[in-house]
């Protein structure tokens, strides 16, 4: 099989790209790193089997051969990088899955689209379930990322209607594990490395929103799952085991036995204040739940940014 993966060079591509090679596949990782890195891919770059396309998927691509699988995981996807790319991020949601799912229809090729927890925008209802249509702020600083990936979402299924291209469309919650960056803003790059050099760690409002954390090889494993079903609508995929932002920022602290205080900052615009997956569907279509609990997967993440950041 040859399957190309579109933003391979970023957290979660990087690890789908390992994956796929090490089923045999031929993998082609398209990338403009903006916001993904070359030295998430060091450990495939010379593997067989295994191509590095630089290129923004925001403008048209061909690919001379046969494809199987495209996957759509390029976008600025940390609330602090999509605030930096507002522009590219509407239009790697839009134009860029526009793009894929042209090059799926030509090869025929199945296609699964990282959509995210995002549509639900600050969700009314909890935990969120697939029906939900969410409560999202279209003008706000995360309408770029939220409606990028509602836009991505539509044209998915259009595609699927219109053109019987094999739609896939994964929702993808709060994920964590080796290969974030340091300075990407989330929370937990955040708190990793405030806590492994020393410095307070910043909790934004006053720590009582949730989130819940899911590792990558857990997500990657749904993902691959889902991709060689026959099943087109959106699937959440993540850990339901919920957490306060504040709890969340003790557990690093202990973890890592940092002696460092906790302080509190302004709480950004539009902050979602719960976020918890229902994956009732993943479970039943898929036979899939989360195997690595919190502690194991900080464990493996903290020991991954304290190699980074001994450089
Ligand atoms: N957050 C925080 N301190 C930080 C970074 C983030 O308290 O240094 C909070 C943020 O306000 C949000 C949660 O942690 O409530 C998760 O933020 P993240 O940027 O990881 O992604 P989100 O889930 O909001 O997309």
């Amino acid at each position: 099989m040859r399957t190309l993966i579109t933003g391979g060079g970023g957290f979660i591509g990087s690890h789908l790209c390992e994956r796929f090679l090490d089923e045999g596949h031929e993998v082609i990782c398209v990338d403009n790193f903006i916001t993904g890195s070359l030295e998430n891919l060091d450990p495939l770059r010379h593997r067989p089997g295994f191509t590095l396309i630089g290129h923004d998927i925001s403008h048209p691509l061909e690919v001379p051969g046969p494809i199987d699988n495209v996957l759509h995981f390029a976008s600025p996807a940390s609330p602090t990088d999509y605030l930096n790319y507002p522009i590219q991020t509407l239009k790697v949601g839009s134009l860029g899955t526009h793009n894929t799912l042209g090059l799926a229809k030509a090869k025929k090729a199945r296609y699964l689209l990282a959509s995210t927890s995002e549509v639900y925008g600050d969700p009314e209802q909890h935990p969120q379930r697939e029906e939900y249509w969410g409560n999202v702020n279209p003008i706000g600083v995360r309408g770029c990322y939220d409606e990028a990936k509602r836009f991505a979402e539509a044209i998915t299924m259009a595609y699927h209607r219109a053109h019987g291209v094999n739609t896939h469309i994964v929702r993808i919650f709060n994920t964590y594990g080796p290969r974030m960056r340091l300075d990407d803003g989330r929370v937990l790059p955040n708190f990793m490395g405030q806590a492994l050099r020393g410095e307070p760690l910043t909790v934004y409002g006053d720590g009582s929103q949730t989130r819940s954390f899911c590792y990558v090889s857990d997500l990657v494993e749904g993902i691959v799952r889902l991709l060689f079903t026959d099943y087109h609508e959106p699937v959440n995929l993540g850990n339901p085991a919920e957490i306060t932002i504040l709890q969340f920022a003790e557990e690093i602290r202990a973890l890592t036995g940092a002696k460092v205080p906790i302080v509190f900052k302004p709480l950004p615009a539009d902050d979602p204040k719960v976020r918890q997956p229902d994956i009732t569907k993943a479970r039943r279509l898929l036979g899939w739940e989360p195997k690595v609990d919190r502690h194991e997967g900080l464990r493996l993440t903290m020991e991954y940014f304290q190699r980074k950041l001994r450089g």
